[in-house]
């Protein structure tokens, strides 16, 4: 079984606290050991870290872009090797895994080439006045199990662009591609910029509460988001959240099925449905409430589901047993209550976290199934007969990160889109995201961006210059 390292302060070293195993969810039995940091390592890396600013921000905007694109070119070449590092601790299939590096490569090169305007206010000839924006100072970067790897990168690379200092902290479910991508780029930047430690316990929470940390970019759980913000009042903490979601889509009347189902699998089901922003609730007229639910049940029985290192696997594990259970969970209070499960809704009696892909029909807003976030492969598909009332319900959640409408009146379909209550509304597609265009969450599903401008400014502070000319006399 291989060991990791963290990484603090430029040297690789064992965690203090020894170990812990780190289970492959394909088969639900360990497969490497992480090291369990201490608090104590948590305290030498914030001050690594804080240490390390005054050389980071000395470099030119130019040397720290060169920094960064020297990281993607080794991500690019250790591609294959981290790909299936990812399936390994995450289970999701390879060829999703090599997605999650290419979309790692992608988000890098265009963190290195991004630029932090300054504006130009006013300028007379008695006075100038601009504004600017500094680097927060020590970013801590709190990343989920579901995409260990590119969430990273999405945290650490405009944090880093920007001229601050970081300490990672992945989930203890997924540690080992971030150590990785750590150790990647800790080869191109001064000793301390970079930093990552691991455990199994207490370190978020050690976080949070930490003088040395400037700013939390955290992606999870709303309720773990609401504790990193009541434990960040300390000191102030700058806090970027991304938190759950519950998105809604709303399919249009007279859309046609065989137009979007492909589509609409795609997004519900992305990375086995473990995806802030997969489609979550599905709301169909009444009409063709029951053509869409037997296309997509049709797409899931042709669904492999499997080991993700396996040839011809579509379809992996979920990554803990948790999760499972709650997925379990929600597919058998749904049936509890009437709802007619049309394909899966059994775990898989194998091995690892294994369920397949499932599509409930027959449940309604006020069943847990709809109401809470699954974050799994199980989507509702519930009826509707008038799209104000769809609407309505789609909107009723306290959740709002993401939404879509479908139909092929695209004019229509956005005017309903932009009645949504959500950070990003969709139309005729849904997760979709890109490096250039903000993302985040309103309501319980966090505030804050991330990507674009918007999303390195996130990792700034602004700072006004006032200058006024020298009086002459
Ligand atoms: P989680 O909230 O359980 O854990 C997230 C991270 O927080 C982990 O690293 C965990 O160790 C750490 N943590 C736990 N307790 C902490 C504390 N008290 N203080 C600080 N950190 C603490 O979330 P998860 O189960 O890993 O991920 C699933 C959730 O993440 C889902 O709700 C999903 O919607 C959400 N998510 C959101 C986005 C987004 O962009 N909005 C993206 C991915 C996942």
């Amino acid at each position: 079984m291989r060991d990791h390292e963290l990484v603090i302060g430029g040297d690789s070293v064992p965690g203090d606290d020894g170990h812990f195993a780190v289970i492959d969810p394909a088969s639900g039995q360990a497969f490497a050991r992480c090291p369990a940091g201490s608090p104590a390592q948590l305290d030498r890396a914030v001050d690594a870290a804080r240490a390390a600013c005054g050389e980071w921000q000395a470099l030119s905007h130019a040397q720290r872009c060169e920094a960064l694109t020297r990281v993607a070119d080794d991500i690019e070449r250790e591609a294959d090797e981290l790909a299936r590092l990812i399936v390994r601790e995450q289970g999701k299939p390879l060829a999703l895994a090599q997605s999650e590096i290419a979309g790692g490569v992608a988000w890098t090169r265009y963190a290195a080439g991004q630029e932090i305007p300054v504006e130009w206010i006013e300028e007379t000839p008695t006075q100038r006045i601009e504004l600017h924006h500094r680097p927060v100072g020590v970013v801590a970067s709190i990343t989920p199990w579901n995409w260990p790897f590119m969430i990273a990168v999405w945290h650490i690379m405009p944090a880093l662009r920007a001229g601050n200092c970081v300490v990672s902290k992945p989930s203890s479910l997924t540690p080992l591609s971030t150590i990785r991508l750590v150790e990647i780029i800790a080869r191109h930047v001064p000793r301390g910029v970079i930093n990552v430690v691991t455990g199994q316990q207490g370190l978020g929470s050690a976080i949070t509460g930490h003088p040395g940390i400037d700013k939390i970019v955290f992606t999870g759980s709303t309720e773990t988001g609401q504790r990193v913000m009541r434990a960040s009042a300390g000191n102030l903490k700058r806090l970027t959240l991304e938190l759950g979601g519950n998105d809604a889509a709303i399919v249009l009347p007279e859309t046609p099925v065989a137009a979007v189902a492909e589509e609409i699998f795609q997004a519900a089901f992305l990375n086995m449905g473990q995806t802030c922003s997969a489609l979550k609730r599905l709301y169909v007229h009444e009409s063709q409430y029951r053509e869409f639910a037997e296309a997509l049940a049709d797409i899931a029985r042709r669904q492999v589901v499997g080991d993700g290192l396996e040839a011809g696997v579509t379809f992996g594990p979920v990554q803990n047993a948790d999760q499972l259970a709650l997925v379990s969970e929600l597919v058998d209070d749904a049936r509890a209550q009437g709802a007619e499960v049309l394909c899966g809704g059994e775990r898989l009696d194998r091995p690892g976290f294994f369920y397949p892909p499932t599509i409930v029909t027959g449940v309604s807003d006020g069943q847990r199934l709809v109401d809470e976030e699954q974050f799994g492969p199980v989507l509702p598909v519930i009826a509707y007969s008038d799209v104000e009332d769809a609407l309505r319900r789609a909107n009723a959640s306290s959740m709002g990160l993401g939404g879509s409408v479908w139909g092929s009146d695209e004019v229509r379909a956005q005017a309903v889109a932009s009645r949504l209550e959500s950070g990003v509304a969709w139309v005729n597609c849904h997760a979709q995201i890109q490096p250039n265009t903000p993302f985040g969450g309103c309501k319980m599903s966090g505030f804050g961006v991330e990507f674009g401008l918007q999303g390195l400014l996130e990792f700034t502070t602004p700072q006004l210059h006032y200058v006024r000319t020298f009086p002459t006399k």
